[in-house]
């Protein structure tokens, strides 16, 4: 079920409980500013989620109030990511859903990252 983005930060969504260690993740990676973790149910050969740590529902919201140190951290955090599972040298896609229309489900802020095969087109049409 989409998530409305607008809507205000759920502390008790899935990443929240995760960053809280309430539930285990795969974890690929942590720094100050953000946490990897495979997705649990993978649409690539390799699925990486990178979220913040900060409580943003959404893109949107995390570029319109993040500050500048969480901002570039996270935006470090998932090249780093990118590099750290080996995707930099074949190539990745980036992808984060935002709001209903985009079929976003976790009311946290994820940054996906697909690799580990070809792509194939952008969106399927
Ligand atoms: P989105 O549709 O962009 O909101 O993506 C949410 C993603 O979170 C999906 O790809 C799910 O498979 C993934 N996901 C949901 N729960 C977990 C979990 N506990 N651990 C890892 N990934 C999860």
């Amino acid at each position: 079920m989409p998530v409305d983005s607008t809507l205000p930060y759920d502390d008790q969504n899935v990443f929240a409980r995760i960053l809280r260690g309430e539930i285990p993740c795969n974890k690929v990676y942590e720094d100050e500013h953000a946490l990897a973790f495979h997705d649990i149910a993978p649409l690539a050969a390799l699925h990486v989620l990178v979220i913040p740590k900060g409580a943003y529902v959404s893109w949107d919201d995390f570029s319109a109030k993040a500050s500048d140190a969480e901002l570039a951290g996270f935006v470090r955090a998932v090249g780093e990511v990118a590099r750290i599972v080996g995707a930099d040298t074949q190539g990745y896609r980036l992808l984060a859903n935002t709001g209903k229309r985009s079929g976003q489900e976790v009311p946290h802020l994820h940054v996906h990252i697909f690799g580990g095969q070809p792509l194939g087109p952008m969106l399927a049409k």
